[in-house]
Order: C-alpha cells, then structure tokens, then sequence
C-alpha cells in the first residue's frame, strides 16, 4: 500500500527538529506526499513553542508547493485523568490534534494509568489520535485503547519514528494494527520527521500495514481525499460541541 499523506511532522518550532514549514512543505513534494499535517509539540515540552504559535497557525497557506498543509499540534497528555497542554480554545482552530506521552513531561505509571488516560483523551471532541501508542515505556491495554478510539470515532497513529526511537514498539504496533482491523478503527500514518529529509518516510509503517492487512478505507493516509473527508468530520463534530 501505498501512503499520500504524513499526519505527523514538526518544524524548528519545536526546539529539538530543525526545518521550517517550507522546506517540510518541500521535501513533501519531492517525495511524492500529497498532504503533511504539521504537529509541533505543545508548551509542556521544553523548546516547544507556546499556545500563540498554535492559534497563528492560521497565517500558513493551506497549499505549499502544491502540497496540502494541515495546522495541527502534538499534545502533550500531561497527567493520567488525561489532561494536556495546549487550551480548547486553541485547538478548536486547529485542523487536526495528536496526543501523546513523552516521558521528558510525564513520569510513566502502570498499564492502568496510561491506558485510562488514552481513553479519556480520546473521549476529548478536540483530539484526533493517539500518537505513538505502542510505546512501551508508556505500555497500554491496546484492546482498550482501540475500542476507545472506535467508541468516539478517533483514530490511531502508527509512527514510523517509533521502530527506531522506541525500541520494541513493533510488536505493539502490529498489535495495534490488528485490533484496528478488527474494531474496524482508521489508522492515520506519521513519519515523526524532525528534519525534512525524513517527511513522508512511512517505509516501516507501511509494512506493518501490510501484515495487519489493513484495507484502503481504514488508512486515512492511503488517499489526501479520505484523509480531508476526516478533517471535514472532525469540523463537524466540534461545530456540534460547541452548540451543546
Ligand atoms: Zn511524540
Ligand atoms: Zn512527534
């Protein structure tokens, strides 16, 4: 299978990567990505940048050398009832939000508390998916976590970053996919590039999409079209939020 769209890229905005949102927009093109989802990390990670960055977003052109750019963030959950970083009100201009743990903003606790806290941010209207999940150092149930994310309609990240950065999270990863096929949950694919060399290197997620033997209609990132048909449902369901 082949992938047109990365859900998961940071810019120099986040202290620890080092391309400016032109050059990912770039290197997108280069490589063939139709579609990037730029996600900086949130304040509680040292370097990052503060929530005015993310309500400025809007400034970005929605195409760049005719690749669609999506203004997203990476939240940090910041405690285990599923807090995070980054206000409603700024994510609620964002096209799209990710939510993860790193272990430089929270200390890791047990299966229990990491997996009740994928839960509760997925039950948050504002946040898309969980990224990285299969991190072990931050070990879930990952049948919870998938039937969470069927539950409110979200979506589960698999991060191609992980295989190196996080040493053991294959197997996760795989598991991940397996549950997504079977809960019929959408999966959303993100290279976690630092530098725009690595946008849209998805080459391992790939493969595990192949083993799980995902079809086309649960990888959003298999097609720009489907990815922005979810970008279009998220709107909807914030739009109903804020009527309640
Ligand atoms: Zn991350
Ligand atoms: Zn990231």
């Amino acid at each position: 299978m082949r992938l047109f769209v990365d859900s998961h890229t940071h810019t120099l905005a986040s202290g620890h990567s080092y391309s400016t949102v032109q050059e990912l927009a770039q290197a997108a093109r280069d490589n063939g990505i139709e579609m990037i989802a730029i996600t900086d990390h949130g304040p509680a990670l040292k370097g990052a940048p503060t929530v005015i960055h993310f309500w400025n977003l809007k400034v970005i052109p929605a195409i760049m050398y005719g690749v669609r750019v999506i203004k997203g963030a990476e939240v940090n959950i910041t405690d285990y009832s599923g807090k995070y970083d980054i206000p409603d009100w700024a994510l609620k201009q964002l096209d799209f939000a990710i939510a993860s743990f790193h272990d430089i903003v929270i200390k890791p606790s047990t299966v229990e508390d990491h997996t009740s806290a994928m839960e509760a941010v997925l039950a948050n209207p504002y946040i898309d998916a969980v990224a990285h999940p299969g991190n072990p150092i931050f070990q879930v149930d990952i049948d919870r976590v998938v039937k969470a994310a069927a539950k409110y309609g979200k979506l589960i990240e698999i991060n191609n970053h992980s295989f190196t950065a996080r040493r053991g999270s294959d197997e996760n990863c795989l598991e991940f996919a397996r549950k997504c096929r079977q809960y019929g949950v959408r999966t959303v694919c993100g290279s976690d590039a630092h530098i725009s060399f690595d946008v849209g290197n998805l080459g391992k997620v790939e493969a595990i999409l192949k083993e799980a033997d995902l079809p086309d209609e649960l990888v959003l990132c298999s097609s720009a079209a489907r990815f922005e048909e979810y970008l279009e449902e998220r709107k909807a369901r914030i739009v109903g939020k804020l009527a309640l």
